[in-house]
């Protein structure tokens, strides 16, 4: 792992991830065009290794790769297209490059065009500007009680593997290789081509609701001798198609407010959709966000600033009965972000019976969270939000949500806070950084060791690594079925990095 490093400024090789808490001198930046640049550069590296860049929003050190070589794929062409929706076999797909973000997916699936149907993805992250490929490989995931996680709507892969040739994978052809190709961290090869199952484009009622935190969590266990009650934060989920949370730090004392989205599907015509914000508070978020992370003080004022605003934003919707928009305006919801850390586990949620599941693991991890951030406040460990997401389990072998229960749920919980990426000093960075480190460490002893989450492949694992095992939070036999296809495609690992290696995950 390489913190921001200060003596590369200027490097032309230096590349910094989107966050600016790695960064990485390769001997190499490399951009190939094509298919055939793509298989020629793996053919001229053997002895060397090379890591895939999408657009770099991992907080992990997935990509670092100093003194070898960075694939970076945003001038990857095939013809005029990078995105394009089709259908095959009754089934509604969309495939696409590895230059695609996902804002031109969106674009490609429901772009007016009389010989097919608009489409969509039954579920998508948050943020139109990522990379789709890096996103799919990471075993990234949205929210839906009744969803997977992107990854899992994989149909087809097209990679470059080791030997130079391209590999095809399929549901139609490979089915067997399916659950190790989906979320593969790049350690297969460079993937070149992907499709995805999508469906008919639907629309979706948002509703955004702010309420106290017991109204969905039940009362704080501090506060009941260790007790709990589920049944609202069930019912919500369960009667809810979509569901995420959020708990901001200056919602207030006494366990403060959640800010609750809900999306349903619904035949109703769009309405109500409101303007994306752009007032003082969005233009100017970055740079107060990043300033105030080395200047504590500050902290009271902008956390209540940031949560007043969400709190009126959401009024505003909810006093007009929520809006409805077609699923791409609803599910990318957020237009920009500012730089942060970012920690988030994948926690089981198993069934009990026939449309009930056990969510006590949630809510007690939440109150875990919300209790050291209370304890803490005077250090700010938590200075963005804690977030919780909801999907079916994967049966992705490398994925955190990972379960041959197909009917559990997990709950993505998260904990976001500030990074102060352009403050030079480095002593600083770490200085501000120092009590959300602890908090996550802290937190991880009941959200992995207690409640047996498993961390995301693309968030701030790496701080955690001296305490967890990552490899032993899975089943052994789905790290082994995954290396026998890597090593079959990937003899020498010629595309992982120490970091990866140090892990003794891809043997
Ligand atoms: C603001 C923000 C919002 C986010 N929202 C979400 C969210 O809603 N849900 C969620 O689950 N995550 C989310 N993340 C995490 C993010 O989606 C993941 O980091 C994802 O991997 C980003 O894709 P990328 O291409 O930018 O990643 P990169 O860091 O560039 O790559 C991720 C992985 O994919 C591999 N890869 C990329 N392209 C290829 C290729 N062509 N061939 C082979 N391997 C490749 C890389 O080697 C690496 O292992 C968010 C991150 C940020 C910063």
């Amino acid at each position: 792992m390489n913190d921001q490093n200060d003596n590369d400024d200027g490097n032309e090789n230096r590349w910094t991830n989107w966050a600016g808490n790695l960064t990485s001198v390769p001997d190499e930046i490399t951009r190939p065009t094509s298919l055939s640049e793509v298989q020629a550069l793996v053919k001229r590296s053997a002895g060397t290794t090379l890591r895939t860049i999408g657009t770099g929003h991992s907080f992990s050190p997935l990509i670092v790769n100093n003194g070898e070589t960075l694939v970076e794929m945003s001038r990857y062409v095939d013809g005029p297209r990078k995105a394009w929706r089709w259908q095959h076999k009754g089934l509604d797909l969309v495939s696409f490059l590895p230059s695609a973000l996902w804002s031109e997916v969106r674009d490609a699936l429901t772009a007016p065009d009389p010989s097919l149907p608009q489409m969509y993805l039954s579920s998508t992250g948050a943020l139109a500007s990522i990379n789709a490929t890096g996103f799919v490989a990471a075993g990234c995931h949205g929210t839906g009680w009744n969803q997977q996680t992107v990854s899992d709507l994989v149909y087809a892969v097209e990679l470059v593997g080791a030997d130079g040739q391209l590999h095809v994978f399929s549901e139609e052809t490979t089915p067997a290789e399916m659950p190790a190709v989906r979320v593969n961290l790049g350690t297969l090869g460079i993937i070149t081509k992907l499709t995805l199952r999508v469906e008919p484009l639907y629309n979706l009622h948002d509703e955004e609701i702010v309420t106290a935190t017991e109204s969905v969590m039940g009362p704080n266990p501090n506060a009941t001798d260790g007790e709990i009650r589920t049944e609202n934060l069930h019912k919500l989920l369960t009667e809810n198609e979509y569901v995420e949370l959020f708990w901001f730090p200056g919602s207030g004392y006494n366990n403060g407010q959640i800010w609750l989205k809900k999306f349903n599907r619904t035949q109703d015509e769009p309405r109500d959709v409101p303007l994306r914000p752009d007032g003082w508070v969005d233009k100017m978020a970055t740079q107060v966000m990043e300033w105030t992370a080395t200047h504590p003080l500050f902290w009271t004022p902008i956390l209540s600033l940031a949560w007043n605003t969400i709190h009126d934003r959401a009024q505003a919707i909810q006093a007009k009965g929520g809006f409805v928009a077609p699923a791409p305006r609803v599910m990318f919801y957020a237009d920009q972000a500012f730089p942060i850390l970012d920690l988030e586990v994948a926690i089981p949620i198993p069934q009990t019976g026939a449309g009930t599941w056990d969510v006590g693991n949630i809510v007690r991890a939440w109150y875990a969270a919300l209790n050291y951030a209370y304890k803490f406040q005077g250090d700010f460990p938590l200075t963005t939000c804690l977030h919780a997401r909801f999907t079916k389990t994967s049966q992705s072998l490398l994925s955190p949500a990972f379960s041959t229960a197909t009917e559990d749920r997990v709950c993505w919980m998260e904990i976001l806070s500030a990074y102060p990426k352009s403050e030079p000093d480095a002593g600083k960075r770490a200085a501000a950084m120092a009590p959300h480190l602890a908090m996550i460490n802290t937190v991880m002893a009941d959200w992995i060791g207690t409640r047996h989450g498993r961390p995301h492949w693309a968030k701030n694992w790496q701080y955690i690594v001296p305490h967890v095992k990552v490899k032993s939070l899975y089943p052994d036999q789905n790290f082994q079925k995954f290396n026998d296809l890597r090593r079959r495609l990937d003899p020498h690992g010629m595309f992982l990095n120490p970091f990866l290696s140090q892990q003794e995950l891809f043997t």
